[in-house]
């Protein structure tokens, strides 16, 4: 045992998953986790006339992804895809850069 912790709380992903969501994720592609079928999200079929929204796959009418809003928060439950594979774009410097007036 080195005495250095194995793991670190969820905060430490903050900055990662801000710049992961912080993007549109209709052109993010997906695999289906029922039938296989990748395709971008744009091509889900939504359904938005409920609670919350919920994409099935096109291929085989399987749940994708739902989510659900409030005034102060969000669920999205991303279960039906095996995978999301969102562009990004390439760092251009040091992440956290102060912006210069
Ligand atoms: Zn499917």
């Amino acid at each position: 045992m080195t005495g250095v912790p194995e793991w670190v709380d969820g905060n430490d992903i903050a900055g990662a998953t801000r710049e992961l969501f912080a993007v549109d994720l209709t052109v993010a592609r997906g695999r289906c986790a029922t039938c296989g079928r990748e395709a971008m999200v744009a091509e889900a079929h939504v359904y938005d006339r409920a609670p919350g929204i919920v994409a099935r796959c096109a291929s085989c009418e399987s749940v994708l992804l739902r989510l659900v809003r409030a005034p102060d928060r969000a669920w999205l439950d991303l279960r039906g895809l095996s995978y999301l594979e969102v562009p990004i774009p390439a760092p251009v410097a040091p992440a956290a850069m102060p912006v210069v007036a």
